[in-house]
């Protein structure tokens, strides 16, 4: 049985939802998981929950085998960007079980005000203060993860959080950062040099996951195919798309595993430009070398489709 203020909890959030006719999902799975709701850490576990697969992946990076510690996440590891997801009363039970939340920030999680408002004694850690941000149409460009700079940037900013509420710790959590910060590093040095003799650098990518890691890279977005990333583009917009795509002399246009490609394939068969998969790693595999992988297969995809 619950304590009573968690019931409350849980009927307000059933309510709201009810409210709003958002959609609540009750079947999660947290296979990606350390450890699951329906096996909760032992007692004294110092427990950290990551709000999404990206930062989830980073935060594994580093607690890896420090004693005592649980990593979760708060949504499935196939949820991909959380531009449109709704909380749900497992999601808010979850969190009233956490020592610490760590969000990408930025923006991308919409339900922090709720967070906040429910559960205001929960410590959080922003991954992305600190981080320049570029500015979109719709305010900060919040996939600052997609590029490895930047997800350095993230994983001191997790250690360090991570040491002030947990400071017994701190020196393993720091340890762990640095090691993977070096393995963040050398990818980005990789991807640098071996996208140096490129010649066409103007690319068009699904929305806008990649305008950080562009940026890494010396790449060029002249256009998204998306630009709101769970709508279809309107018959004007692809118009625009594909002008762009001719103007600029595009060869790629990039899609995403997360979503269907039938648009950018749409757009593609107007054009010169042929498809190709680049993935932001806003979901995938519960593996602590995910990340780096992923980002590699991306660095091949870059290297076949602009040569
Ligand atoms: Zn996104």
């Amino acid at each position: 049985m619950l304590p009573v203020r968690y019931q409350l909890l849980i009927t307000a959030v059933i309510t709201s939802a009810v409210c709003t006719a958002a959609p609540v999902d009750m079947t999660h799975s947290f296979s990606g998981a350390h450890t699951s709701a329906s096996m909760p850490a032992p007692a004294g576990t110092f427990r950290i929950v990551a709000s999404f697969y990206p930062v989830y992946i980073t935060v594994r990076n580093i607690v890896k085998d420090v004693p005592g510690v649980s990593v979760t996440a708060l949504t499935p590891a196939d949820t991909g960007c959380l531009h449109h997801y709704h909380l749900t009363p497992d999601d808010l039970v979850r969190l009233t079980h956490a020592d610490v939340l760590v969000i990408n920030g930025a923006g991308m999680e919409p339900f922090l005000d709720m967070i906040a408002r429910r559960l205001p004694e929960l410590p959080v850690i922003d991954t992305s203060r600190g981080i320049r941000l570029i500015d979109g149409p719709r305010g900060p460009n919040p996939h600052v993860w997609v590029s490895p700079s930047l997800a350095i940037s993230q994983t001191w900013t997790i250690a360090a959080g991570l040491a002030r509420q947990d400071p017994a710790r701190a020196a393993a959590y720091r340890q762990n950062a640095a090691a993977y910060a070096g393995r963040l590093a050398s990818l980005r040095e990789r991807m640098v040099m071996e996208l140096q003799t490129v010649t066409n650098r103007a690319i068009v990518t699904f929305h806008n996951a990649f305008d950080y890691f562009a940026r890494d890279c010396g790449l060029d977005v002249v256009a998204v195919v998306q630009p709101e990333a769970d709508a279809q583009p309107s018959a004007r917009e692809m118009a625009r798309t594909i002008a762009t795509i001719r103007a600029k002399g595009v060869n790629a246009i990039f899609a995403e595993p997360q979503y269907p490609a039938g648009v950018a394939d749409a757009i593609a068969r107007e054009t010169a430009a042929r498809v190709y998969i680049l993935d932001p790693a806003a979901s995938g595999p519960p593996a602590d070398a995910a990340y780096i992988e992923t980002m590699e297969q991306n660095l091949r995809t870059l290297r076949e489709a602009l040569h």
